[in-house]
């Protein structure tokens, strides 16, 4: 089956760009993305801090900082394109066919509010239901969320609670109104390690079982393997390779991919041996270049890659990337998937 066109997406954007305008210049945080999620399928979104997954996510959610603005493309929830919305209608769109978990739980909770009220709060919004049926479907959630003792714990406070136990809150949150699609955004970055692992499988089985579409943003590439089916890596606001998750981990071809996956640390390093890190910054986003925008911290950038964008298409069946040099092209692909 062709990967790019399943029948029906939860997701489909199509050349969007979103631009934030400062006092002296437009930052291009969004610059031609064009994506899609099939029902029950996790897409990840990895990319370096500033390369614009989050605004894309946001973008999703027609929540943009100051001066952010969609200035091109379609984003389809469903079939319906939601840029021309008015925030009226966007309103009952947020939390009730897409809902997103942040990063920090303790910046997504209300410190003034008990969890029963807050989860419940979408519900009483969108679905107008009694204040007992809203608790019913409260405690209904924070069971599937595996909140242990669901009935005691409805009326804490978020401060009453661990790390682990207020990010499954905030899943329980975005997930009361049975959303289509639910953007995870750094969901596990403040959590410990073990916590990190039970969250991620937790929001795997609740996709598996609800039928989500997933979007997860991460910036860890450790996250993305085992996790999504489907992995898009971003760069300075574009996307710059695209494939299913096994084969991008076997046979990666852009070079930023390669440099993300030789920046993961291995169990079978030698302890002494100094961790890689992709030298330089990302480019200025007021002013990108106009060629590859990763040249300047490229091992192998050649003359070509400082002069013309390499072409973003799909090079092998269901692989996408745009990079004049990319890795293992001269191997034949069975050998590069042992
Ligand atoms: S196009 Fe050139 S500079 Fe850009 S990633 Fe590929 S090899 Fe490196």
């Amino acid at each position: 089956m062709d990967e790019r066109t399943p029948a029906a997406n939860v997701l489909e954007i199509d050349g969007l760009k979103t631009y934030i305008r400062l006092s002296r210049s437009t930052v291009r945080a969004v610059d031609g993305v064009s994506l899609h999620i099939a029902p029950g399928e996790t897409l990840g979104l990895v990319g370096e801090s500033g390369c614009g997954k989050t605004i894309t996510g946001m973008s999703v959610m027609k929540l943009l900082p100051p001066g952010g603005r969609i200035v091109e493309g379609t984003i389809k929830l469903n079939g319906r394109d939601i840029v021309p919305l008015p925030d009226k209608t966007m309103r009952e769109v947020r939390g009730n066919v897409v809902s997103v978990i942040f990063q920090d739980p303790m910046t997504s909770l209300n410190p003034t509010m008990t969890i029963g009220d807050q989860i419940g709060e979408a519900l009483r919004i969108h679905r107008e239901v009694g204040d007992k049926e809203a608790r019913e479907r409260v405690l209904d959630v924070l069971g599937l969320v595996g909140m242990p003792r669901p009935a005691e714990r409805i009326n804490d406070y978020p401060h009453q609670l661990s790390g682990g136990l207020r990010q499954r809150c905030v899943i329980a949150m975005a997930l009361v109104c049975e959303p289509s699609l639910v953007i995870a955004d750094e969901p596990t970055t403040a959590l410990d390690v073990t916590i990190q692992s039970q969250i991620l499988d937790l929001l795997d089985e609740l996709r598996r079982r609800l039928r989500m579409a997933v979007l997860l943003i991460t910036h860890d590439m450790g996250v993305i393997a085992g996790r999504a089916d489907r992995v898009a890596v971003m760069y300075a606001g574009k996307i710059v390779e695209e494939a299913s998750t096994r084969t991008l981990f076997k046979r990666m071809r852009h070079r930023y991919t390669e440099a993300l996956v030789e920046a993961i640390p291995r169990l079978d390093q030698e302890t002494s041996a100094e961790l890689y890190s992709i030298p330089g910054l990302p480019p200025d986003l007021a002013n990108p270049p106009e060629a590859c925008r990763f040249a300047a911290r490229c091992r192998f950038d050649t003359e070509i890659c400082h002069n013309e964008y390499p072409a973003f298409s799909e090079h092998e069946p269901g692989h996408l990337y745009a990079c004049h040099h990319p890795a293992g092209v001269d191997e034949p692909v069975e050998a590069a998937a042992q």
